[in-house]
């Protein structure tokens, strides 16, 4: 041993008088500014999407109900609460956090000899840290995942603007999955969609590359993939987390990437629905819309034979006989109804129920029947010359369009309404002007301000790139007409259009009136029901508000072999319809078995 290991003990006292390296007491010590410490939440702003919870790595994180917050659109309620015992502060939820309303204030003392404390939820419970703005927030412009949609391909005006050939091109593979990568899945957008597809699941199929899994789960939920991948109102994209701070995901796109890459003739083994056990029962269906479609789909499914009584030529409803084509071409609609065919469903085209075969027949002859019959009848503005022979109404004149029929079209035409149906029809007759006379003068005008017109944004910039011209905020008084023909449409700037008491009740500033010229008016204010084939048991059935006939939840009306869905009870659009179908398919498999 030497001497310098011998004194080497004694050398340690040296540091007794020098400032100590660390700290003695902690709890007096500021932390640096951008410290990760305690989790700030501003619970109005998250909306319990739980993305931050999936990513947790120690399970710190837990959605939790906090009193006071209920589940809405968008928002599924709940709220992170954090146990302290597993946070590493590695601040990955504050990172993927989709509203950015997560965050670490730089306060890291709290003594407590209660475990339990070190587990809340922050932003809700007090802390004397909550309103502390120091501390680790994700920066702007930082994002674990991209917060632009992949951009969708579609032909530019002057390709489409005299043709009906579809718009929208649909995403390629690469396009597909990398759009797909965006998805958080937090399912805030399953809730929200009225069939609750199950839309994580099959944008991770996406991901994966397994389209027939993708396609399975389209299926659970909804049969008609191309048609809503096409023209679906994708309410799930209103919601979906990804809003909050950049595009939501494409997701009505990627539903329809995944049907457009699988041939029809590869669904019944795909699906497995090649041996389907027939249970000796039959269902009538009237109309061949979507609420009918669904509903035949899935009664099929469970062994029902069904068989679907449709007025027009064709299947599809509004979505053929509506929807244009450049929208949603016939053949996508052909495709999803030919797979519902080969599951055995029978069509009889041709046949109005209450005039061709009335609605008692079908109850002799089976064992339930649901009516899917939709909104056919058009409105009328009612003012002065709206009984005109060259004034139309607008489903007229798009079936007519859709049986191939020429159209006794004008130079100069005005379409009154501003919803999406007047868009399709001013698009529409765009199209066919260009194709006939070489020119556009299509002017659609509505009681809505621009900015408040009821048709989507997209549908309205679209229509003006077609040189339809959009004049929103008037009023229809007058239909102008000289010498037998029309000259043109009186109009009076609205001045609002409900009440104080929010009635419907438009007031015009009559000094501010203007002439639109045209030769024909359309017309295109709203649909309304046809249900005469119900008059034989009208007495019996019961109507609820705005003359609808009442039905349970599962679609029954009170005349129990009677299932009612679709337009005629709730929507207007096509998801409502395919869920209201498969709930009644359900509630008639319910009603059929306590028999
Ligand atoms: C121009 C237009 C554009 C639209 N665009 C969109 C869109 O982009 N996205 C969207 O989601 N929705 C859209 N909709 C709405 C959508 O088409 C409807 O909500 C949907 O088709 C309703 O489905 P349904 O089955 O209830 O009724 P329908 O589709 O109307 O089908 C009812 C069927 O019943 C038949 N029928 C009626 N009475 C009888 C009878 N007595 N006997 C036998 N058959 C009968 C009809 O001929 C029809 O085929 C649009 C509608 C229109 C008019
Ligand atoms: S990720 Fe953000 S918005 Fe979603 S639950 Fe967590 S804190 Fe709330
Ligand atoms: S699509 Fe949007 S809302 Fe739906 S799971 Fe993905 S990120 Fe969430």
């Amino acid at each position: 041993m030497s001497l310098k290991d011998v004194l080497m003990p004694f050398t340690a006292w040296g540091n007794l008088f020098k400032e100590p390296v660390t700290v003695k007491d902690s709890r007096n010590v500021e932390a640096a500014p951008r410290y990760r410490g305690f989790h700030v939440n501003d619970v109005d702003t998250c909306i319990g999407c739980g993305t931050c919870e999936e990513i947790c790595q120690n399970a710190a994180i837990d959605l939790v109900e906090v009193a006071g917050r209920d589940a809405k659109e968008g928002d599924s309620g709940l709220r992170p609460m954090i146990d302290y015992g597993r946070c590493c502060w590695c601040a990955l939820c504050v990172d993927v956090c989709t509203t950015r309303s997560l965050g670490m204030s730089n306060e890291y003392k709290w003594v407590s000899s209660d475990p339990e404390d070190f587990r809340f939820v922050p932003g809700v419970d007090e802390k004397s840290w909550n309103d502390n703005n120091k501390g680790y927030f994700k920066m702007d412009g930082y994002d674990l995942y991209s917060t632009e949609r992949v951009e969708m391909g579609e032909l530019h005006p002057e390709e489409r603007d005299k043709s009906f050939v579809e718009m929208i091109q649909g995403f390629s593979k690469e396009q597909a999955q990398k759009e797909a990568d965006r998805c958080v899945a937090c399912g805030i957008c399953t809730a929200t969609c009225p069939a609750h597809m199950g839309i994580p699941q099959y944008i991770e199929a996406i991901r994966n590359d397994d389209l027939e899994e993708g396609l399975r789960i389209l299926y659970e939920t909804n049969p008609l993939p191309e048609i809503c991948g096409r023209i679906c109102t994708h309410k799930c994209e209103t919601v979906c987390s990804l809003n909050h701070k950049g595009d939501p995901l494409s997701i009505r796109w990627l539903k329809r990437y995944i049907a457009d890459q699988i041939p029809e003739s590869k669904y019944k083994e795909i699906l497995e629905t090649e041996n389907i056990t027939k249970n000796g029962k039959k269902v009538a269906i009237v109309g061949a819309g979507p609420a009918g479609l669904s509903a035949a789909h899935y009664l099929a499914l469970m062994g029902y034979e069904v068989k679907i009584f449709e007025v027009q030529e064709a299947p599809g409803g509004m979505t053929r006989y509506g929807i244009p084509e450049y929208r949603l071409p016939y053949e996508m609609i052909d495709k999803d109804v030919d797979y519902i065919k080969s599951l055995g469903v029978e069509f009889q085209f041709g046949t109005r129920v209450g005039v061709d075969v009335p609605l008692e027949t079908l109850e002799k002859e089976f064992d339930a029947v649901f009516a899917g019959t939709g909104l056919h009848l058009g409105r009328s503005t009612r003012v002065p010359g709206s009984d005109h022979k060259r004034v139309y109404q607008a489903i007229d004149l798009l079936r007519d369009v859709s049986y191939g029929k020429e159209i006794d079209l004008a130079e100069k035409v005005v379409v009154v309404g501003g919803g999406n149906v007047a868009m399709d029809i001013t698009r529409t007759i765009a199209r066919l002007q260009n194709k006939k006379f070489g020119k556009v003068n299509v002017t659609a005008t509505c009681l809505e301000a621009e900015g408040s017109m009821p048709a989507d944004d997209e549908e309205v910039i679209e229509a003006r790139e077609e040189n339809a011209t959009i004049d929103p905020g008037w009023g229809p008084q007058e239909i102008i007409v000289e010498n037998g023909e029309i000259k043109g449409l009186k109009v009076a700037k609205c001045l609002r259009i409900f009440d104080d008491e929010g009635r419907f009740n438009p007031s015009m500033d009559m000094e501010n009136q203007k002439v639109f010229e045209a030769d024909m008016i359309v017309e295109s204010i709203g649909q309304a029901m046809d249900i005469s084939y119900t008059d034989n048991i009208k007495e019996k059935l019961t109507f609820g508000p705005r003359g609808r006939i009442q039905v349970s939840p599962d679609f029954q009306s009170n005349i129990p072999w009677l299932f009612i869905g679709g337009d005629i009870i709730q929507g207007p659009d096509v998801i409502h319809g395919i869920a209201n179908g498969h709930k009644a398919a359900k509630g008639i498999d319910k009603f059929l078995k306590s028999k």
